[in-house]
């Protein structure tokens, strides 16, 4: 499909739902893609990504960056509490802030670095037993945690089920942010990102319809 089919669609759904053109940040989604294809994505102008892991994004967005002005990295994938180091000085946005552990760690990096990155709290819609994420019963209570921690917090994400509606997850996610005061919604992936941005996603995170599928032999 590419950058530019998947930036229309965005718009088009955007003017559709009667949201402000350009209201919804597409984050490409780069992990287990080949150089070449980020790089032409680079090339082609765009400049936010987003990464699974700290390592992976480790290896090659340094080099990018030195090529490339303004790249925006945002981190989507779990992270473990031994790397929230590395992320913190890697990453502009993390979107997979998923447990109480994880928030106070943030804390304290944040007093000894003077500095955090804008986060988003992943809220497991499906109560999934094997996804990460705040349940949806328990997140008015982690909201507030994480605002009396100092965190600065931007708003909420979520991975819906494989099996289900996505739309009946999205519109769980803006129910959950509306009513705790947050504006970003972190939703919505390469089968459903229109759907989420009628349902008001401000950040989309699209990989195979914009790179091509994931080799992961
Ligand atoms: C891999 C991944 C995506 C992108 O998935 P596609 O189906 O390739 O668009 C989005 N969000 C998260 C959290 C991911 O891990």
């Amino acid at each position: 499909m590419g950058l530019k089919e998947i930036r229309e669609r965005i718009r088009t759904a955007e003017l559709a739902a009667g949201r402000l053109e350009g209201s919804t940040e597409l984050i490409a989604v780069s992990k287990v893609q080949p150089l070449e294809r980020v790089e032409a994505v680079l090339e082609e102008g765009h400049r936010v990504f987003g990464e699974n892991r700290v390592q992976e994004a480790q290896g090659k967005w340094p080099d990018f960056r030195e090529r490339f002005d303004g790249v925006e990295l945002h981190l989507i994938g779990p992270l473990q509490t031994n790397k929230a180091r590395a992320a913190f000085e890697l990453f502009d946005v993390i979107h997979t802030l998923d447990r109480p552990k994880l928030a106070t760690t943030f804390a304290r990096l944040a007093e000894e670095t003077g500095h955090c990155p804008p986060v988003f709290i992943q809220v497991n819609t499906g109560e999934e037993p094997q996804k990460a994420g705040i349940l949806p019963s328990e997140t008015d209570a982690f909201v507030t945690q994480v605002r009396d921690l100092g965190l600065p917090l931007r708003g909420l994400m979520c991975i819906p089920p494989v099996e289900e509606e996505p739309s009946l997850h999205f519109a769980l996610l803006a129910k959950l942010a509306e009513r705790n005061g947050l504006e970003g919604l972190s939703m919505g992936m390469s089968g459903d990102f229109e759907r989420a941005v009628a349902l008001g996603a401000t950040h989309v995170r699209v990989g195979s319809a914009i790179f091509g599928e994931r080799d992961y032999s």
